[in-house]
Order: C-alpha cells, then structure tokens, then sequence
C-alpha cells in the first residue's frame, strides 16, 4: 500500500516522545553513568513509552473533554478532537454559569453553537472484538474501507458534510486513485454515504479551516495553524439593533 507522504511533516498522532526522553538522557560529554544511573534512565524511558501509549489510548477512545469513552451521538469540532454530544451541551451550560474550568476552556472555549462549529460523526466499529484482541489497550473503531484501527498510527479524517470517519489512505484510494489535481478542486461523493465533499484538503501541506475533510487530531503545528486560520477570519457582524 503507498505509504502518504504529503503530511508526514505535521501528523503527529504517534509521536515518540519516548525518543526525545532517551535523547534527553544521554550522556554529557564527559562524565561516565554509574550503573544506577543506566537504570534509572532505562525506567524513565520505559514510563514515558508506557505514558505514551495511554495518551494514545485516550485520545482515540475518549470524549476530549469529559474523558469518559466516546459514546454516540459523538460530534467532532473544527480542529479534529472528538466529544460526547451530551459532555459538550454540559460544558456549555456550566460556561454559561461560568462555572466551567479552565482545562475544559482549554479544549472547547471556540465552540459557541453546537448547530455550526460540530458535526455529528459516524464512527465504524472495529471488526475486531476486544476479546478476540486480547490486548492491553482496546481501540474500538476503525476505517470502514480499509479496516485499519483508529489507533492514533494511522491518520484519519471526518468528512464535515456528512460527518463519515474514515482513514485518509482509504478516501484517497477510494476517491483519489488515478485523479488529476485539477479534479480535487470538484466535489466527490463519500465513499460511505455518497454524500458531497470537497477533497482539496487532502493534498494540501496542512489543514484548512473549515475545509471538508478534517484531519482527525492532528500534530500541535497543524493544531496551531489552524487556530491562527480561524483568529485570522474576519468576525462576524453583529445583528443591527432595532
Ligand atoms: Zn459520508
């Protein structure tokens, strides 16, 4: 299967931080590590691998902002992180009686209606049941057109139109093989319900606010470009009083 290359640089989703602690550890020109130090480095970069795959875990299985397992309806916002509808409209609520906390501000402060900044998503379950995996971390959803897990090692996309969740690989071999870029510029039909979207931001270096394909959690740059793309948009006009 042709591996993407076109956004290696900005997805991030399994990032090997573990790496960086091991780099972090080395040694400093000079000094020699005393067995015990050699262990202690061994168990940090084991926590932090170990860390890194319950970070995985969560923010593939878990609402972003009630970390409770995703549970239909689940809704996805602008920058590609998934919420339990029903923890988003209580979040809202308790913001309205600013009673909300900071670290849910952090996450969901842009979202300001549920009608136009989330699209309901369709997740497909993972062929695969959780006792036939038998592993540690259990990922319950996965590509329905190619059958790869949503486990934060593939990328995976939301068609905003019709809310399909699917994996970049198999929309663009789906909808993509053999196409011209000037075809990317019309709209296809999603290959799950055949409703319209615009695939443009399929090739492009880095997501685009309110593009029709969303990338699914991406990297903290992407993450950030986006951020900056939706602060740049001019504001909307306020209502003329009467
Ligand atoms: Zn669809």
């Amino acid at each position: 299967m042709p591996r993407d290359s076109l956004h290696q640089g900005t997805w991030d989703a399994s990032a090997p931080a573990a790496d960086e602690v091991l780099a972090w550890c080395g040694n400093d020109g000079g000094s020699i590590a005393r067995r015990d130090d050699l262990v202690r480095t061994k168990d940090t970069s084991v926590k932090a691998a170990v860390d890194d795959e319950e970070a995985r875990h969560s923010r593939w299985t878990l609402c972003c902002l009630s970390r409770q397992p995703l549970q239909p309806p689940v809704v996805v916002d602008r920058l590609g992180q998934l919420y339990n509808k029903e923890a988003l409209l209580e979040y809202m609520i308790r913001r309205a009686k600013k009673a909300a906390s900071v670290s849910e501000h952090e996450v969901a402060r842009h979202i300001k209606s549920v009608k136009t900044d989330v699209r309901q998503v369709t997740l497909h379950a993972n062929p695969v049941q959780e006792a036939e995996r038998g592993d540690i971390h259990y990922f319950p959803y996965a590509c329905p057109l190619t059958q790869r897990v949503m486990n934060g090692k593939h990328k995976f996309v939301c068609l905003w139109p019709c809310g399909c969740v699917v994996s970049e690989t198999g929309l663009r071999e789906t909808c993509l093989a053999g196409r011209s870029k000037r075809e990317l510029i019309q709209p296809h039909a999603c290959p799950q319900c055949a409703r319209a979207f615009l695939p443009d931001a399929l090739v492009a270096e880095e997501p685009r606010w309110g593009a029709d394909v969303v990338w699914l959690y991406p990297s903290r740059a992407a993450r950030d470009a986006l951020q900056a793309q939706r602060q740049a948009r001019p504001k909307r006009k306020a209502a003329p009083q009467p």
